[in-house]
């Protein structure tokens, strides 16, 4: 069996799906990005799943896939929040027409880690929406797909998802990155890392 046919397999067989999507998703120069987001949402649309990005440009929130089962705690950039953080106020695209601080009139930014002061309860919301469901995935068959995460941010889905998948008896991972694919002892045996580009990879899937 190949790797991607053990994959489709274990969606399939999986109670629980948890995805992290990492920086070889950053939309830039990929053309058929939407088209990747919904092809996954027909793949994954039925499963109990659950979306981490650290990819902020906006685009997956664009898609079909369901929105309360994602979180980009790296923010959006298509989320609007003062730059001078006078508010913790953040707007949706459109809902300020001239793109400047209705409080402070300093120039609105980026909802990202990117921004100066970034405002954090953009995410925070859903982040509580993700560590209830992940506490519900301790005993269930766990199928973890790392797609294209490195160590821009390790701290959001690479080291989190190894431990999440030691200690769940059930748990497989599958960690997919053209060159940072290793894997950390204490998921030895529990664990496989592909050294492909996850979007070429996820492409053919
Ligand atoms: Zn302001």
């Amino acid at each position: 069996m190949t790797v991607k046919e053990q994959i489709l397999g274990g969606m399939e067989a999986c109670e629980k799906l948890l995805i992290g999507i990492g920086e070889e998703w950053k939309a830039e120069n990929i053309p058929d990005i939407s088209g990747l987001y919904e092809k996954m949402n027909r793949l994954i649309k039925d499963k109990d799943f659950f979306i981490v990005t650290t990819v902020t440009d906006g685009e997956i929130f664009k898609s079909s896939l369901e929105k309360s089962r994602m979180v980009a705690p790296c923010g959006n950039v298509t989320w609007r929040q003062c730059s001078k953080s006078c508010t913790k106020d953040i707007w949706e695209p459109g809902e300020i027409l001239k793109d400047v601080c209705p409080h402070c009139k300093a120039p609105l930014t980026g909802n990202t880690i990117e921004a100066e002061n970034y405002i954090e309860e953009g995410y925070l919301p859903q982040w509580q929406a993700y560590t209830a469901w992940l506490a519900g995935t301790l005993n269930k068959r766990l199928l973890v797909l790392e797609l294209g995460v490195g160590f821009k941010t390790p701290t959001v889905i690479r080291w989190p998802f190894e431990k999440t998948v030691s200690i769940n008896k059930k748990a497989h991972m599958y960690r997919i990155h053209e060159s940072f694919s290793q894997l950390p002892e204490a998921v030895k045996g529990k664990a496989d890392g592909v050294s492909e580009n996850s979007l070429e990879f996820f492409r053919n899937l």
